[in-house]
């Protein structure tokens, strides 16, 4: 970088150029042939025509830091980016496109359809992956996938055929959870449970006879339209004489029997269950074992069907909920009335409540699948960040149920089947199939494969599969899968399944679950509640580094990671600072390095050890323990705790001290000039290095201006620095300790007794430590200068005005203050502030003595008062001691 260095940090004019030139210089792409020990991370791809919101923003920051760490530590890195056509998701975006225009997609038909949201995705979609540039997301895009391209298409062929084969894919008549708006089927894991609230209906069906009635209860009324039984438990007492009669169906005016189930709880409710087999997933398998009628009421779009009485035909079924009821109540048939607040399934694209519902749909088995996918967890050889989330991931292979993934869409992997309408054959093929051997044209399905169907091989068919690549023989199985919890199902389990069934092996070994970032009031955010943070808003305001630095700072395992949308400025205020700071600090550094500079070939360790002061010794071990520090955290996914590490190197002990420290040595002033330029530039350089995952924009920056680096030499593929056994300086450690604390305890009683800035102090050192006594000889100018001291003395020194202190080695530091401030003016002065405070406490004192008040104010607000009481007599006693001190 030639550019002059500008005074201020700014990122928008060093944060695009920079990225280009990784991306020029191929940082970011990883070569199978000569792959040193592949770290590997597969981004969770986001949906096509998706935005980027500030959670993929936390996801990707977090792939980030991780690959820059490895790929500075010298491992061959491969974050793999690509993007997901999202079946429902994406069709919706474009229907709505359509609905606009007063046309649906059946207008259009198939074919112009899918052409359309092709178009659509070619105009829109993917620039959510440009949108990662501008977070420094250092993925490969050499090798971006996406989940529709004709490889991963022929992969999610394969894979079909061959679980077809084995007979893991079947197609079946099942109750399924369906969207009425979506049109589709969806998987369970698409349907999401959601806590509302809701009735409990008791319904009274009389006997055929006339002779009485049963009692049952639902939450769903208007399925009792469909209802073909009441099953009760077999050894119900109260029910048993009543096995096999018959009841006559309200409304409908249909005769149903009683039959007996064992799966009936007869503690529950009334112990007698309406049965209706199209509409619940329960009564359906009751239907089966009794061989009774399924009777679908419901139209796909949710409405009473044809099959309901006419009054009700053509009702959306909330509607009809409420005729239900009511004609039970007209009836005399309705026994009770209770709230209730269930789990309603919810489509997890429009957020409509789902419907069970019968219909003939593709299953995979997925019990088998399951098994190898819970035996890398129970043997140890997948974990989990944190480990909690290792149970869920058990518990549900452990329930596995069979994944519903024919989709009544038309935006996706096409079902590979064809049905012959004249021999009445199934064919399922690798290829597109035109004819039937038996000389009949073939009809493909119409339906496509669920999105989380191609997504869950990504692992091995972005890299080539069912190919044997040389991709897939380096970077088969991978390393990390950072996401974030919601798609553990979904997506992570599923990957695993399908890596030990088609790869042989899982397809990562760790899986990093981070927090969700949420608003001040712990709610997630989210369009619809307008709490979101525009990632790319925050970029273009405070730079990528502020935000990446704010979102791993206030990152821990487990944790959320709360933001304020509302105060941007002051929410990513500690990342831009830091980033300023930094730049400053850098700044001085590197403009100061005139003059004769040390080479430090080998590192600080090369240098002299008489030559190095205690300041010198002091900063190369705390650099030294920050690599140990930094290198661990980020070793374990504590990303926060790295920030925090190098933050507190950075910020405190190189800029706000050893580069106070040197100033005079720089400026000629103090001899040791050039050694203090080469620790400066070496823990300068290392602490760049170990912040570059977290911050790459401001590091390379100022790294690019780092004398003698080689010609084309990154930072972002320069070596991770290794801690020196040389640099350990327990003894720098303990007595540049003293050195700071003595400074800090000398400007603490400036403060506290209001020194003038201008106003130089004496100090006294009394009865020291052998470690202070060593320290303030080696840094007596030091401590001088950054207190302002006119005179460090040693003894008891015979005053008693003044301030004092003890150090952590017990060394007495007294301030004498009769020279440094008008004493009596000062004494006046407390004496007021004395009097005001004994007012208030006798105000106080007398609030809480009224019994009134304590009884009726709340206990919270009584609470405080007393705490308010207790902090002024504290504070009155504190001046009182000062005052004693001053000798008013
Ligand atoms: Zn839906
Ligand atoms: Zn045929």
């Amino acid at each position: 970088m030639s550019d002059p260095f500008a005074a201020q940090y700014d990122p928008a004019a060093i944060e695009p150029a920079l990225y280009a030139a990784w991306r020029e210089a191929g940082l970011f792409h990883a070569r199978a042939e000569g792959a040193t020990d592949p770290y590997v991370v597969m981004m969770p791809p986001p949906n096509v025509t998706s935005v980027l919101h500030v959670g993929h923003g936390l996801n990707n920051t977090v792939q980030d830091v991780l690959v820059r760490f490895e790929r500075m530590r010298g491992r061959t890195t491969l974050w793999l980016p690509g993007t997901d056509h999202a079946g429902i998701a994406t069709q919706n975006v474009v229907e709505r496109v359509l609905a606009k225009e007063g046309h649906t997609r059946f207008d259009l038909g198939r074919e112009a359809f899918v052409e359309k949201v092709w178009a659509h995705v070619k105009a829109t979609g993917g620039s959510i992956l440009e949108q990662l540039a501008a977070i420094g997301a250092s993925c490969d895009w050499e090798r971006t996938y996406f989940t529709l391209d004709p490889g991963l298409s022929t992969a999610v062929r394969e894979v079909f055929v061959r679980l077809h084969e084995k007979g893991l894919i079947y197609r079946g008549h099942y109750i399924i959870n369906w969207c009425p708006r979506c049109l589709t089927a969806l998987s369970n894991e698409e349907a999401e449970k959601e806590e509302v609230p809701g009735k409990i209906w008791h319904l009274r069906y009389p006997l055929a006879d006339g002779s009485g009635h049963v009692t049952v209860a639902t939450t769903r009324p208007e399925t009792m339209l469909g209802d073909t039984a009441v099953a009760v438990h077999p050894k119900d007492e109260r029910y048993r004489k009543l096995i096999g009669r018959r009841l006559r169906l309200p409304i409908v005016d249909r005769e149903i029997s009683i039959v007996a189930d064992d799966a009936i709880d007869p503690a529950f409710g009334s112990g007698a269950v309406k049965v209706t087999p199209a509409h619940d997933p329960t009564d359906f398998e009751i239907g089966k074992r009794h061989g009774l009628m399924s009777i679908d009421v419901m139209t796909p779009e949710a409405r009473m069907a044809e099959t309901v009485p006419e009054a009700l035909r053509g009702l959306d079924r909330f509607e009809a909920r409420k005729r239900v009821v009511q004609r039970f109540e007209e009836l005399g048939l309705l026994a009770k009335v209770e709230e209730h607040t269930h789990a309603v399934g919810h489509c997890y694209r429009c957020h409509t409540v789902v419907e069970p519902r019968l219909s003939e749909q593709w299953f995979v088995r997925m019990a088998p699948l399951a098994k190898p996918a819970l035996a890398a967890y129970r043997e140890g050889r997948l974990r989990f960040i944190p480990e909690r989330r290792g149970d869920e991931y058990a518990q549900w292979m452990e329930g596995i149920r069979d994944w519903c993934i024919s989709r009544q869409l038309w935006w996706g992997h096409r079902i590979p089947v064809w049905y012959c309408d004249a021999c009445g054959k199934t064919h399922v093929s690798r290829t597109d199939l035109v004819s039937c051997p038996c000389g009949a044209p073939l009809r493909q399905d119409e339906d496509v494969l669920d999105t989380w169907f191609s997504s869950w091989l990504v692992p091995f068919s972005s890299l080539g599969w069912p190919e044997r690549t040389a991709d897939l023989a380096t970077f088969y199985p991978g390393t990390v899968l950072v996401t974030a919890p919601e798609i553990l199902f979904f997506w992570v389990a599923r990957m695993v399944m399908a890596g030990c069934e088609f790869m042989g092996d899982i397809p990562f070994s760790t899986v990093y679950l981070h927090g969700t970032v949420r608003d001040t009031q712990h709610r997630k955010m989210s369009k619809s509640l307008g709490n979101g943070i525009d990632p790319l808003e925050v970029v273009e305001r405070y730079g990528a580094d502020a935000l990446r630095y704010t979102l791993v700072a206030g990152m821990s395992v487990g944790t959320d990671v709360i933001l304020d949308p509302k105060d941007l400025e002051s929410t990513f205020a500690a990342g831009r600072n830091f980033a300023n700071k930094l730049w400053n600090a850098g700044r001085f550094i590197l403009t100061n390095l005139d003059g004769p500079t040390r080479r430090l070939a080998g590192g600080p360790g090369a240098l002299r050890q008489e030559e190095l002061t205690l300041a010198d010794r002091w900063i190369i071990a705390r650099c030294d323990a920050t690599i140990r520090e930094a290198t661990e955290a980020y070793e374990r996914f504590r990303l926060n705790d790295a920030a925090a590490a190098v933050y507190r190197f950075l910020w405190s002990d190189l800029a706000d001290w050893y580069i106070e420290l040197i100033k005079p040595r720089l400026y000629g002033e103090a001899p040791g000039g050039d050694v203090a330029r080469a620790v400066a530039l070496k823990t300068f350089d290392v602490a760049l290095r170990l912040l570059h995952p977290i911050m790459p924009f401001v590091t390379e920056a100022l790294w690019q201006r780092i004398p003698g680096r080689p010609d084309g030499a990154w930072l972002a593929s320069a070596g991770w620095p290794r801690p020196d056994a040389r640099a350990a300086a327990p003894d720098a450690l303990r007595r540049f300790g003293l050195v700071q604390e003595l400074v800090g305890a000398v400007r603490a009683i400036r403060a506290e007794y209001d020194v003038q800035p201008g106003k130089a102090v004496r100090v006294v050192v009394q009865h020291p430590g052998a470690d202070a006594a060593a320290a303030c000889r080696a840094e007596e100018a030091t401590i001088r200068r950054l207190a302002k001291i006119s005179e460090v003395s040693w003894g008891e020194g015979g005053e008693s005005v003044g301030g004092y202190a003890v150090l952590a080695d017990g060394t007495g530091v007294f301030v004498p203050l009769g020279d440094a401030i008008d004493v009596a003016r000062e004494c006046e002065r407390l004496g007021a502030e004395i009097a005001r405070l004994q007012q208030l406490v006798l105000g106080q004192e007398r609030k809480l003595a009224n019994e009134q008040f304590v009884a009726r104010a709340p206990a919270e607000v009584v609470g405080k008062e007393r705490e308010k009481l207790a902090t002024w007599r504290e504070q009155v006693t504190a001046l009182q001691e000062k005052r004693g001190r001053l000798g008013c």
